[in-house]
């Protein structure tokens, strides 16, 4: 019967003394400690008859003490004693097996598994006969010929159990080559001694360990091969099949190497047939055995299962250098965009001419600035797009989304999801910050709930100050006439500008993004000073448009005035136009005469890279940037070219 409950907590001060004892090598007060433990459930036991208390962990310990402290005979006996306690507790065949005390009397001290089963039938015979067997001072009389007997074969293997020691020491100092040649040495000692003795020692703990070592030292083919011995060896002592796949060889074997399991249950029978033959099997010959009797198709097809296994951990290495970017950004503004709307997710049909994937995507732009990455308005496409640049999702710290719709919206949940992924696998912990207008808020509050993201909704007027959270810009919200439908029935989303701090206090640079909007009056006013406007034209001519269209394009750029125009969310429906729209805004812009200086205006699309705060543009033809006066634009198919005037050709 176990620890009554009353007793439990009376022995757990000397158990953990005891083992604290052990551990840090103070044998004799250790043996004190666990001789008083083992007393107490002995003087229990006597106050009443009836009961029986199991004793095996004190026995257990007891023996260990001694053992370690230099007296392995008087060690043994107590380990003997324990493992009589728990066969006579389990009470089934083989059911005290992998307990300390069987496994220490097999692994650590060598005693041939025989002995141990002839002594496990001698108690378990005894105690069916309902032999009183409560106090083990008594079952060493009881059994006292078996346990001479073991004694006569241990006086042989005494000194072996020293390896141990010197290999845990050799372990503890990571001499993984060291510890391994000391396993080596006592593994030659033991196949010597059984074939002496004609009986079967098990050696699983020292392949298994010496297994370890080899690991250690990056042996891998090696290690395998002494895991695969030891396994042969747990099932050599197994009582019954299964059992040795409870042990940590198996484990090692199916989850560490990814061995097929099938192929384990083949050594598994046939180890367990060549136990019944054979006194003493050699594991190796198991092995070798099994090896012979598989058939070329079986080999090939654990080759085959290598092979995936070794291109699987080449393939997740890859992508997980697909996470990160090497490369610095510079201070840009990065438009990554070519359509609005769904049209990206129309059916290939709907695409004109042979242009590729590429000829119908959609996007977003992003911001560098100071050390700090900002996804603008992720719609579809975004991240192939933004990949494309060679950014990566280490660069993304926010994300603004002026509304809701999904071309501005579509890979928001993505980068969530690759920042989780990131952070699983480079066990790290990176955060994005999410602004958006009331209508992002709706749609993403579950996933910023979730994954405890720091967000802010962006209203018209508000001013969101950053530096707080390391940005060195400042969010202004400016109100839109574009409703956010279906998510909100009013005009929720935002228009924004961004007011980056120039170093040194030299003032500040502001970017305009007017998001999708009518005209509105007084918005000339919200855009005033803006550095960078980007507009969305939306489409031309259509009065049911909620877009700015050419005429509010027109009157907000030359009512702004900024140093660079860019028109952006182009209507598919406009390619083969897209600059020369920009060029009849310019004309217009110059014949009404409202500025002394012409503004350059440049159609946005996939590839149009700004310095800030030089406006400089990166130009094709050059592999340069230029100044953004200097830029010349021309269409073919979706895609349009940004050149260096002077040197076109
Ligand atoms: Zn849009
Ligand atoms: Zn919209």
């Amino acid at each position: 019967m176990a620890v009554p409950p009353d007793l439990i907590g009376q022995v757990r001060d000397l158990e953990i003394k005891g083992s604290e004892q052990l551990r840090t090598g103070d044998y004799s007060n250790a043996v004190t400690t666990f001789t008083e433990e083992y007393r107490f459930f002995l003087e229990r036991q006597k106050a009443d008859p009836n009961l029986r208390i199991h004793k095996g962990s004190p026995l257990y310990n007891l023996g260990l003490s001694l053992l370690f402290g230099g007296e392995p005979f008087k060690g043994l006996q107590y380990i003997l004693l324990a493992y009589i306690e728990d066969i006579i507790s389990q009470c089934s065949r083989g059911g005290a097996d992998n307990l300390p005390a069987s496994s220490t009397l097999r692994s650590i001290l060598s005693v041939p598994t025989r002995l141990l089963r002839e002594l496990e039938n001698a108690v378990l015979e005894k105690n069916e006969k309902n032999v009183h067997l409560i106090y083990p001072e008594e079952n060493l009389a009881v059994f006292g010929s078996l346990i001479e007997t073991i004694n006569k074969y241990f006086s042989k293997v005494s000194g072996l159990y020293k390896f141990e020691i010197e290999a845990q020491k050799w372990l503890e100092k990571g001499n993984f080559k060291e510890a391994q040649q000391a396993y080596d040495e006592w593994l030659s000692h033991l196949f010597e001694y059984q074939n002496q003795i004609v009986m079967r020692v098990h050696k699983g703990h020292q392949l298994h360990n010496a297994g370890i070592c080899l690991f250690s030292q990056q042996k891998y083919e090696e290690a395998l091969k002494e895991f695969f011995l030891a396994y042969v060896e747990d099932v050599l002592s197994a009582y019954s099949l299964g059992i040795a796949n409870t042990l940590p060889a198996y484990r090692t074997l199916k989850d560490g190497f990814k061995i097929n399991p099938a192929l384990l249950r083949g050594i598994e029978s046939l180890a367990f047939e060549k136990k019944s033959e054979n006194e003493v099997p050699d594991p190796a010959d198991v092995t070798k055995e099994y090896e012979s009797r598989l058939s070329e198709e079986e080999k090939k097809l654990d080759l085959s299962l290598k092979e995936i296994i070794k291109s699987k951990e080449e393939n997740e290495k890859k992508l997980l250098e697909g996470f990160k970017s090497t490369k610095t950004p510079e201070n840009s503004f990065n438009v990554l965009r070519r359509w609005n709307s769904s049209t990206p997710r129309y059916p290939v049909v709907a695409n004109f001419g042979r242009n590729g994937r590429m000829g119908n995507v959609g996007g977003g732009y992003f911001l560098w600035w100071d050390g700090k990455g900002v996804a603008i308005d992720p719609g579809y496409d975004f991240l192939p797009l933004f990949f494309r640049e060679r950014f990566g999702v280490n660069h993304i710290d926010a994300i603004i989304a002026s509304h809701a719709h999904d071309d501005h919206t579509q890979d928001i949940e993505t980068i969530f999801s690759l920042v989780y992924k990131m952070n699983k696998k480079l066990q790290q912990n990176k955060q994005i910050d999410l602004f958006g207008s009331e209508g992002v808020r709706i749609k993403y509050s579950r996933l910023t709930d979730v994954t405890g993201t720091f967000s802010q909704t962006l209203t018209a007027g508000s001013i969101t100050n950053l530096a707080s959270r390391g940005y060195n810009f400042s969010i202004e919200a400016v109100r839109t006439d574009h409703n956010e439908q279906p998510w909100m029935s009013n005009n929720t989303g935002v228009g924004v500008i961004l007011e980056l701090q120039l170093p040194d206090g030299k003032g500040i640079f502001k970017i305009g993004l007017t998001s999708d909007t009518r005209f509105w009056d007084g918005m000339e006013k919200a855009f005033e000073k803006a550095n960078l406007l980007v507009v969305h034209l939306g489409t031309i001519g259509d009065s049911q448009s909620t877009h700015l269209q050419e005429e509010g394009c027109r009157r907000l750029i030359a009512g702004v005035n900024p140093r660079l125009a860019i028109i952006s969310e182009f209507g598919k429906e406009l390619q083969g136009h897209r600059c020369n729209i920009c060029e009849r805004m310019k004309t217009w812009i110059s014949q009404t005469g409202t500025t002394s200086q012409e503004i350059p205006i440049i159609p946005g699309d996939i590839g149009l890279k700004i310095k800030l705060p030089s406006l400089k543009v990166y130009c094709e033809n050059t592999n340069d940037y230029q100044d953004c006066d200097k830029v010349a634009t021309f269409e073919k198919g979706p895609k349009i070219y940004y050149l260096d005037k002077n040197r076109i050709s």
